[in-house]
């Protein structure tokens, strides 16, 4: 089988930005260059766009209103402000923070900077595939816990979490929920209102945008602080002349996602079960990553045993193939990833994972050339492993 060109299947590090978005973001760099805020007719045409583009984005998570999304510059920044500002501004009611040990580092950094100023956190354990304990949830949620902070599907290991029952036991001890999206919008349905969402972390560039802009759902009643502090664009939680281009490119996104997320996911999913059952058959000593079937569909995280995963990316993109060994912000570390930590693997277990992320170019033959090139990689690389036992070294 040849390669047919460069086959990306690192989706959840970078997505191509998708030609609708690109040709709707074009005019807003050469023409509409006006600011938003300005009074005469310049600001006019880029004021109309941000509130399209805000319609866009409430109509695909099911918000009540198109001012309770507030735009920022991505998903960490939608983190920062929705944990540190519901718990500053909240810190009267109690001092508590719940979230997970799988979380992203810009959900479990704020959190870690939260407990120097005197705050609580827990975090909260996951069982083998990556789901959150909710009896762990109920017995830690107390009368001072003001924020639960979860993700709704992780990009590591694909594993979506049942927030609906989460949210129902945090809001039982009138705590908020935050919801970090950012590796589930654009590939599944997301509905603020059936979930019982309070806060939202939403992300362009997963949604095949602009990089560089994001976005936080914010219910209406929930009481959250600023942390930049400026001119008062975005209803004064949010400071700083609008990225209207990059708004626009976000809105289109959106609009985009919301009709063809369904057919695609479809199509997506069918890929990964290909290529997961795919590996597994034909590599012996591999496993899968996080849950067999509440996964996104667009995540085949694969593990095998007695090698490393670098290795098998260095050899994959030798092939032609761009993979990854897990999350892109914590790749240059040689730790283990603590998500995959945290579902109970051994280090050397972790450390040789790959994660496969698919995207709208990827095609089935795309799929079968991987699963054709994987066992001659993964047999070379453990013939020459010193974590390789001797006597399975003829058949592996
Ligand atoms: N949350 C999750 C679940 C992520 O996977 C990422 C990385 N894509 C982020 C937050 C941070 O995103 P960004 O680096 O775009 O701010």
């Amino acid at each position: 089988m040849s390669v047919p060109r460069k086959i990306y299947m690192d989706h959840t590090a970078g997505k191509p930005i998708d030609s609708r978005v690109l040709e709707a973001m074009l005019s807003y760099m050469k023409f509409f260059y006006g600011n938003p805020f300005s009074i005469h007719s310049f600001g006019e045409e880029p004021r109309k766009a941000l509130d399209e583009a805000r319609i866009k984005i409430a109509e695909l998570i099911n918000a009540e209103r198109k001012e309770s999304i507030i735009f920022t510059s991505g998903a960490t920044e939608s983190n920062n402000l929705a944990i540190k500002g519901v718990a500053n501004r909240n810190a009267d009611r109690g001092k508590h923070i719940i979230t997970s040990s799988i979380e992203h580092m810009s959900v479990l950094n704020p959190c870690k900077f939260l407990k120097t100023k005197g705050f609580n956190v827990t975090f909260l354990p996951v069982d083998s595939y990556g789901v959150i304990s909710l009896e762990s949830l109920e017995r830690e949620l107390k009368d001072d816990t003001i924020l639960v902070s979860v993700q709704y599907a992780n990009g590591e290991i694909g594993t979506i979490q049942p927030i609906k029952e989460i949210s129902e036991i945090v809001h039982r001890k009138n705590a908020y929920l935050h919801v970090d999206a950012t590796a589930a919008n654009g590939l599944i349905p997301i509905d603020v209102r059936k979930d019982g969402i309070d806060l939202l972390t939403l992300s362009s560039n997963d949604m095949y945008g602009p990089k560089g802009v994001g976005a936080l759902y914010i219910r209406e009643g929930v009481r959250i602080e600023p942390i930049l502090h400026g001119g008062g664009q975005e209803r004064g939680l949010r400071s700083g002349t609008e990225n209207v281009p990059g708004i626009v490119g976000f809105g289109k996104a959106a609009e985009i996602a919301k009709k063809e997320m369904r057919e695609e996911s479809e199509r997506l999913s069918r890929l990964r079960d290909k290529l997961i059952r795919g590996l597994l058959e034909s590599v012996p000593y591999s496993f899968l990553n996080g849950h067999p079937t509440m996964r996104l569909p667009d995540n085949a995280a694969v593990r095998f045993s007695f090698i490393e995963g670098e290795s098998i990316l260095l050899s994959l993109d030798m092939m032609g193939v761009a993979a990854s060994s897990g999350s892109a912000c914590t790749a240059k570390t040689l730790e283990p990833s603590h998500v995959l930590m945290a579902t109970g693997l051994k280090h050397e277990e972790a450390h040789g994972s790959v994660l496969f992320t698919l995207g709208r170019q990827n095609t089935e033959e795309e799929v079968d050339y991987v699963i054709s090139i994987m066992p001659d990689i993964v047999k070379r690389l453990r013939a020459i492993s010193p974590l390789t036992p001797k006597e399975l070294m003829s058949n592996v």
